[in-house]
């Protein structure tokens, strides 16, 4: 009875792998909020540098929505598909109604959720309306702060650029890490910044305007996610 041994011993390497799989949860971060925050917090922890919580985001030039209110539309979305493919999902925050919260808050809501990943949305704006693109920012690695997550956020941050890239067909800005970012230097978890498209261009605003390509964005989103979770993309849709 070879067989049914070798399938015992399989079904035993399976089980804890899938059992550890439906643990996973994600939290959403979606950009801003309906008020910028002016208040500043250090941009690390025991940092004497200290940025601004919230500049309050870009907006469409054509059509005039808010960063904060797309990047709430996606995120909404985004969760949908994460919980159908039994992802656990936390958002830190649901509505676009009050002032930011600023990032501190936002990477501590990441690390209390023990977050599998901590995927921040947003939408970027330029003075320069030409530029445009999709890209993904990761924290630069910098000992005591983010030497813990380095290496699973840019494996993240490759994952997930190359699957909303191909779901918007916007053009590839590639990767950025970034030693500057609060919410990143915060984050005891693997975190990542998607930058969808630039809002100040007017293709790219009219575009992400659209319901069907914020659901576009929702599920290159998901698909970037499950793969970084070592999950079949398939399961977004
Ligand atoms: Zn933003």
């Amino acid at each position: 009875m070879r067989l049914p041994l070798a399938l015992c011993a399989l079904a035993l390497v399976l089980v804890p792998s899938a059992v550890g799989q439906q643990a996973a949860v994600v939290v959403i971060d979606p950009g801003h909020d309906l008020r910028a925050n002016s208040d500043t917090e250090p941009i690390g922890p025991g940092s004497a540098t200290r940025k601004i919580k919230d500049g309050g985001g870009t907006s469409g030039v054509v059509s005039g929505l808010r960063e904060a209110e797309l990047t709430m539309r996606v995120s909404l979305r985004l969760r949908t598909l994460l919980e159908a493919a039994g992802v656990r999902v936390v958002l830190t925050r649901a509505r676009t109604a009050g002032t930011s919260m600023g990032n501190i808050g936002r990477a501590r809501i990441a690390n209390r959720a023990g977050a599998a990943l901590f995927l921040r949305v947003h939408a970027d704006g330029s003075t320069d309306s030409s530029a445009r693109g999709t890209h993904t920012l990761y924290p630069a690695l910098r000992r005591g702060w983010t030497d813990d997550v380095y290496a699973e956020s840019r494996r993240a941050a490759r994952v997930v650029q190359r699957d909303v890239r191909a779901a918007l067909g916007f053009p590839d800005r590639g990767l950025q890490e970034r030693s500057d970012f609060t919410g990143f230097n915060w984050a005891d978890v693997p975190v990542i910044l998607v930058e969808l498209g630039f809002m100040t261009n007017p293709t790219e605003d009219r575009l992400l305007a659209t319901t069907a390509y914020q659901r576009r964005a929702a599920l290159g989103l998901c698909r970037g996610t499950l793969r970084f979770l070592g999950r079949s993309p398939s399961t977004c849709g």
